[in-house]
């Protein structure tokens, strides 16, 4: 298929093949016509199938075949809800870049920079506009966006808005539009939890639903490999991968701001150009940081999660998990960064002892074991037992919250009472999960005390008005 059978313009069609897009990703073949005959649309898309493309190329056209008549007044007619900056950022960009022949204005908006110079742009009148939720009421609360007459809504990575809590923002923000039949709705989002589902119902009207990988699947393209190794030697492992490989371009994953800071400034003294990226950095930093890796500056950019969701680098071979995720979606998301519009890829993880429960969740929603290799001379020392995870803050913990019943301490914190049980079952786990000590298995592995999927879709109501934004 190619793209002229679409049913996009030839200004559209010109700045695809200036792109160089020869044909339609998957996303693109399937939202393209549903979008542009003006139905509302659920998509599972994980990041990197081309679903930026998959919205803007239909929403410009249904724009600019449908120029309003406001003598003069431009009124914000598309609105694209993004959970970062970064992410608003770079679809800001392929607004541009797609738009580039149409008659159309775009900006976007996103905290972490002077409000002013977006006032000043948003008063000389933008027909489409990409902000992150936060920022975005910044505005409305000034009065300096009027969002009353949008005709195209699209929420963009809404099961990341969610998890960042966004949830409230959303909320809020939606009030402010016209009524869900009175105007088009594109939820997009990689993963489908019973909050999304929640949210599409509440945000969709008779949504068409298109889905173009398996749910919470990885990319075809990309090679997975696991590598087991101690903690204290994972740092040793990576310069060593990237010096005998010889990789010019890696994204590394921590946990922690903190531990993305430490590992950047270890690589830097093996003598690898590093940097880090995260939500505790000036956003002029995080820009910086980002452009000295894509121009090959810097060769290893060490990111959390948060941060380094939306990144968009052209042909990113190389991913490593220096830690696992808290959460089995996040390697999806991670991955996702490379392996992209399907090129391929490799995304290693280095795991120790104390992270193979959560290497289990993964596999578990990734239906499949990630193929094991245990690198010569890096061999784990299996006298050393499991420890608990030490996490900077619990993810799903608001700023500024007591930690619940529940929640959090335990994961730090071993009881020395702690009962020793073998997992057998998920309903044991459930059980063991209510009690707030850690839990042991037979082996003598200690596993980290997290909340199951279900009792953190009962957690959302605690993050409202979290002040959760950005990290
Ligand atoms: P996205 O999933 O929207 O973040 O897009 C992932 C990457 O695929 C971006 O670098 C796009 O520039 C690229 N891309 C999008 N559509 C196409 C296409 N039809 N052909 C080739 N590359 C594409």
């Amino acid at each position: 298929m190619s793209f002229d059978t679409l049913g996009l313009s030839a200004d559209i069609l010109r700045a695809i093949s200036e792109q160089g897009y020869n044909k339609p990703t998957p996303v693109q073949s399937k939202a393209i016509p549903i979008v542009l005959e003006g139905k509302d649309v659920l998509a599972g898309a994980q990041t990197g199938t081309g679903k930026t493309a998959g919205f803007t190329l239909p929403l410009l056209q249904r724009l600019s075949a449908n120029p309003i008549n406001n003598d003069g007044r431009r009124p914000i007619r598309a609105l694209v809800l993004t959970p970062t900056r970064e992410l608003a950022a770079q679809v800001g960009d392929s607004v541009q870049t797609y738009g580039r022949h149409l008659p159309l204005q775009s900006t976007v908006v996103f905290g972490g920079v002077k409000i002013n110079p977006q006032i000043a742009k948003l008063r000389r009148g933008v027909d489409i506009l990409v902000a992150t939720p936060g920022r975005l009421l910044d505005h409305a609360n000034q009065k300096t966006v009027d969002l009353s007459q949008i005709e195209i809504l699209v929420l963009d990575e809404a099961d990341r808005m969610l998890d960042m809590g966004f949830i409230h923002d959303i909320r809020k923000i939606m009030a402010m539009l016209p009524d869900k039949n009175a105007r088009q709705t594109l939820l997009f989002s990689a993963t489908f939890s019973n909050e999304i589902k929640q949210l599409a119902n509440r945000l969709l009207n008779s949504p068409e639903l298109i889905e173009v990988a398996r749910r919470n699947t990885t990319a075809e393209t990309i090679e997975q490999r696991v590598h087991p190794v101690d903690k204290n030697r994972k740092r040793e492992l990576l310069s060593h991968m990237i010096g005998v490989h010889n990789w010019r371009q890696v994204l590394v994953f921590t946990r922690t701001k903190h531990g993305a800071n430490r590992l950047a400034q270890q690589l830097e003294k093996d003598g690898l150009t590093a940097t880090a990226i995260h939500g505790n950095k000036s956003q002029g930093a995080r820009t910086r940081a980002l452009a000295d890796f894509k121009n090959g500056k810097v060769r290893v950019l060490v990111a959390t999660d948060i941060a380094a969701r939306g990144l968009d680098i052209d042909q990113l071979p190389h991913v490593v998990n220096f830690e696992l995720p808290n959460v089995p979606e996040d390697y999806v998301h991670r991955i996702g960064r490379t392996g992209r519009a399907g090129n391929e890829g490799e995304a290693i993880s280095l795991v120790c002892v104390d992270e193979l429960k959560l290497l289990r969740d993964i596999e578990r929603l990734l239906k499949r074991e990630l193929p094991n290799e245990v690198i010569e001379g890096y061999e784990p020392d299996p006298r050393i037992k499991a420890e608990p995870i030490q996490n900077g803050r619990n993810r799903s913990q608001p700023r500024n919250q007591s930690r619940g019943r529940n929640q959090g301490r335990a994961s730090n914190k071993p009881s020395a009472n702690a009962p020793r049980k073998s997992r057998s079952n998920s309903s044991e786990e459930k059980r063991s999960q209510a009690k707030p000590a850690q839990r042991h298995t037979k082996s003598g592995n200690s596993a980290v005390k997290r909340p199951l999927r279900s009792e953190r879709v009962q957690e959302i109501p605690a993050l409202l008005g979290g002040g959760f934004h950005d990290e």
